[in-house]
Parts: C-alpha cells; structure tokens; sequence
C-alpha cells in the first residue's frame, strides 16, 4: 500500500489553516480533513518554511497506559488484563516546534514517545476486533507527557496527564503503513531514551479500538495513544523533546518553564 502524509499547516497571515497532502516537496492543499474524502484545492506550499499545526483536531484523544510489559516493569506494576483506558483533554493538544510548558509546582515531567492511531470512519460498539483497522485513517507521533508525582499522588490520571500543552502531536498523518510493526523512538536532545516496537504491544491496535469502541463512539479526526516503550525519563526547561514512529517522521517540541 502506497504511504502518504497528511499535514495541517498555517496559510496566509497564518491566521487561517488548511489540511494538506505532501506531494514530495510541496503541500497540495486540501479543501477539508484528508479523511472526508477531500478534493485538492490548486494552491500548493513548499514543505520546507511551512509553519506546521497539529495534524488533527480531535473531539477526544484517548491514552492507554501499561501497554509494554518493559514499561510496566519499570514503573513497578503489573501488565494490565485489559486495555487501561484514559483521556487527555483536546485542550492539552500543540503541533510540531510548540513549548510543552512545565509549571513550576508539578514536580517530575516526562516524555512518553508513542505512536497515536488517528480515527478515520466512526467507530461505535464494535463486535469484535477482525474490522477495527478498517476505522484507521493513519499514524502519527504523539508525546505523552506526564507530570509522574501527580500520577501517583492521583486515583485518576486527570491532572497528571492534562496540562496544557501535554500532548504533542504531528509532524504529520501517515496512511499505508503497517501499524504492528513500527518503530517508536523517543529523544531528549541527543540522546536517546526510548527505543520500542508496535511488535511489543500487549493490546494492538485492532484490540484497542475495539475495546475503546464497547465504551465511547470513535470520531473520525479522534486519537487513540498506544501506550510507550520503556524508558520514560524527565523533561527539564532547556531540553527538546522527541518522538519518532518509523514511517510517519519526527515531533520535536521544545520545554520550557512557565
Ligand atoms: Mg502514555
């Protein structure tokens, strides 16, 4: 299958935006969301300059913890018996080069580097997992950054996982790749911290939207966070944060503190 990327990106002041196919170079723009069946519009931009949004607004963005053993071990718990669903408000959402702020009284900040499922066709009360993928619009990188002493002071991950500006998203949508076999990378500056595969995953994909889909209707433009690799570590202002997922590219944010 043939991998295209999606991007939003800022257009004329940068007051307005529009969703845009990458056709090597350039931006095609589009003239709505690349999963509503969009027509390409004639303006085009160079890639290179764009100033790049999130890719996607979603009505909910959905985090599952716990979902590789090797982070499990490493935060001292079990591997849950089923997804362990969460949600981190829209609110919380900022693209490629966006300051994740971190507030002075918070404490421990990390970076959780992993792959997001974007929704592409509504999702409600699946049967069963066989026709999940078949809701999958594309892959994006999605940073799940986590104020831990609040995650553990909390029965709910609310306030840990909520902040504004707690969730990186972009660069891009990737479509055609095959999401049980993707890299997921996370950096902080050079040097990197966390290196997993969707391979790894105790709960795939397919499962996930399933089980997310017993409980709440999926939207297109919705987000599902897969859950992270091992190697979560703390973010301090000075540092840039990245995640990459193979196939789709790299998000990288900047902390700062504020
Ligand atoms: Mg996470």
């Amino acid at each position: 299958m043939k991998v295209e990327r999606f991007f939003r990106v800022a257009t004329g002041d940068g007051s307005s935006s529009s969703w845009a196919r990458q056709d090597g170079e350039s931006l095609r723009l589009l003239d709505r969301a690349p999963w509503a069946t969009p027509s390409e519009l004639d303006e085009a931009l160079p890639l290179e300059g764009a100033r790049l949004l999130a890719p996607v607004r979603p009505s909910k963005i959905i985090g599952i913890g716990r979902n590789y053993a090797a982070h499990a071990a490493e935060r001292g718990q079990a591997v849950p018996k089923e997804p362990l669903v969460f949600l981190k408000p829209p609110s919380a959402l900022i693209g490629p080069g966006d300051e994740i702020r971190i507030p002075a009284w918070v404490g421990r900040v990390d970076h959780e580097a992993e792959l997001g499922i974007v929704i592409g066709r509504e999702a409600s009360r699946l049967p069963d997992p066989d026709t999940a993928l078949e809701h999958v619009f594309g892959a994006t990188c999605v940073n799940d950054v986590t104020a831990r002493e609040l995650q553990k002071k909390d029965v709910q991950f609310t306030r840990a996982k909520g902040f504004d500006t707690f969730c990186p998203v972009g660069p891009c949508i990737a479509t055609g790749l095959d999401l049980g076999r993707l890299r997921v990378l996370g950096r902080v500056g050079a040097e990197q911290r966390q290196q997993g595969s969707t391979e790894q995953l105790i709960f795939d994909v397919a499962n996930l939207i399933w089980s997310v889909s017993r409980v709440m209707t999926l939207l297109p433009g919705d987000i599902i966070s897969t859950g992270t690799p091992s190697g979560v570590g703390p973010l301090r202002p000075g540092d840039v944060a990245e995640v990459e997922v193979e196939g789709v590219g790299t998000l990288a944010n900047p902390v700062v503190a504020g």
